[in-house]
């Protein structure tokens, strides 16, 4: 007898972006695809339907999960972290800066406390169960061979379900002269991604860690191959005196390491300048974007083809940044995508704690909007085609969040982004990846 094995989850709600919560719902899948979205009912037709057609010594298995006090979401994506800083143990001193806390990320790569192989498989089993179904990661030069020692033991990749990963490899250089070794390291990147089942991608580190002269050379290897690219832009103010007047933290920063700044940047340098730059990659991430003026955010606007800004709420909260100019961004049309950044800068890797961080910052925004910052935009910036949404014929990416029920009576959204909500199940590609159950 042939056998298909399909799973029918069902749960309290079911909560699509766009779309009505619905009450007492169900989500069918088979292999990679939902089949079937809504009452228990229509699924129960369409497995009528399927079992009609198929032929004799075939059947459908239908397996059922209840999800009781929970909603089904689509899978989140967590659009910004460094899985290989996943074992960071070096605390956190609250106040600190940014140009104070690059050394320490420094001195922790140099140290025998970096595991990095260690550091993703745990970074990606953290993501997972913090609700992510997809991961957009920063990658450091010294891959793939941590991937490849993470992925293919015994050269086989292992047969659980993993999470869809972007991997940007990190592209840092002050001195143009640098740059044939950084595209070699490109190259290598795309074929170790393509081994590995991986997207490929590119992050020019930050302004300033990369000249405008290099970022042109940079771009216009990634454009020429449709490579997604990300950079961290205007995380901080001081990043602005470095590139107009050579002046400020970061020039001493660098001078600390022995790096003279005035050479590479030329007076007047901009984020600006950066933005008309980068306008032509598709899809253009620019993280954290917490100092944009108006004018940068119009700019950006206007003549980036695909463009988003990366918000990482709890890291922003962190460095004791306050006022991120949310509202701007939307206003100007800029969607804005949610990631957890680094374990260097986070307690966790949940992006469902970023959901509700921004509930917390945020409290006169409507919730459905919330929500989208980790499914429906993402995906579409990304280009992920069939995530973000439930709908027939979706992506099989789900993330099943245990709600509070009082709150749930009164707006199941809004219980998702109550901090009392907890992952209780992630499912990758049609298989049960996470489960809360299985904890403790
Ligand atoms: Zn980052």
């Amino acid at each position: 007898m042939l056998e298909f094995r399909l799973y029918r989850l069902s749960a309290d709600w079911v909560i699509s972006p766009g779309e009505s919560p619905r009450r007492f719902g169900s989500v069918l899948l088979y292999r990679d695809r939902v089949l079937a979205v809504g009452e228990d009912s229509s699924s129960a037709r369409v497995v009528d339907k399927l079992r009609a057609s198929l032929p004799e010594h075939a059947d459908i298995v239908v397996e059922e999960h209840a999800y009781p006090g929970c909603a089904i979401l689509p899978g989140l994506i967590n659009a910004h972290t460094h899985l290989e800083l996943s074992g960071w143990n070096r605390g956190f001193k609250e106040g600190q800066s940014l140009w104070e806390w690059i050394p320490t990320v420094v001195a922790f790569r140099r140290s025998a406390d970096y595991r990095p192989a260690e550091a993703i498989s745990r970074g990606i089993e953290e993501c997972v169960a913090g609700g992510a179904c997809g991961i957009v990661d920063i990658a450091q030069p010294g891959w793939p061979a941590w991937w490849v020692e993470t992925f293919l033991p015994d050269r086989r990749l292992p047969s659980g379900p993993r999470p869809r990963v972007l991997s940007l490899l990190e592209c840092i250089a002050v001195r143009e002269d640098t740059v044939g070794e950084l595209i070699s390291r490109l190259d290598l990147h795309r074929w170790a991604c393509t081994l590995l089942g991986l997207d490929a991608g590119i992050t020019p580190h930050a302004p300033y860690t990369v000249p405008p002269t290099v970022l042109r050379q940079l771009v216009s290897y990634a454009n020429a191959r449709a490579l997604p690219v990300a950079i961290h832009l205007a995380e901080t103010a001081e990043e602005q005196e470095l590139l107009q007047h050579q002046t400020g933290p970061f020039h001493k920063m660098f001078a600390d390491l022995g790096i003279n700044t005035r050479s590479l940047f030329g007076s007047g340098t901009s984020w600006a300048e950066y933005i008309a730059i980068l306008s032509e990659s598709s899809p253009l991430l620019i993280v954290h974007g917490n100092h944009l003026t108006s004018l940068e955010r119009s700019l950006l606007q206007r003549s980036a083809r695909r463009a988003a800004v990366v918000f990482c709420p709890r890291t922003y909260r962190r460095f004791g940044h306050a006022g991120y100019p949310l509202d701007e961004y939307l206003a100007a049309g800029i969607p804005v995508i949610l990631g957890t950044d680094s374990r260097a800068t986070n307690p966790d890797l949940s992006i469902l704690r970023e959901l509700q961080t921004v509930r917390e910052l945020f409290p006169h925004m409507p919730g459905s909007e919330i929500l989208a910052m980790a499914t429906s935009q993402p995906a579409k910036v990304l280009g992920w085609q069939g995530w973000g949404y439930l709908r027939d014929g979706a992506s099989a990416q789900i993330t099943v969040v245990k709600l509070e029920d009082r709150i749930a009576e009164r707006d199941p959204v809004e219980a998702v982004l109550a901090p009392q909500a907890t992952v209780r199940a992630v499912w990758i590609d049609g298989q049960l990846a996470y489960s809360a159950d299985n904890e403790n």
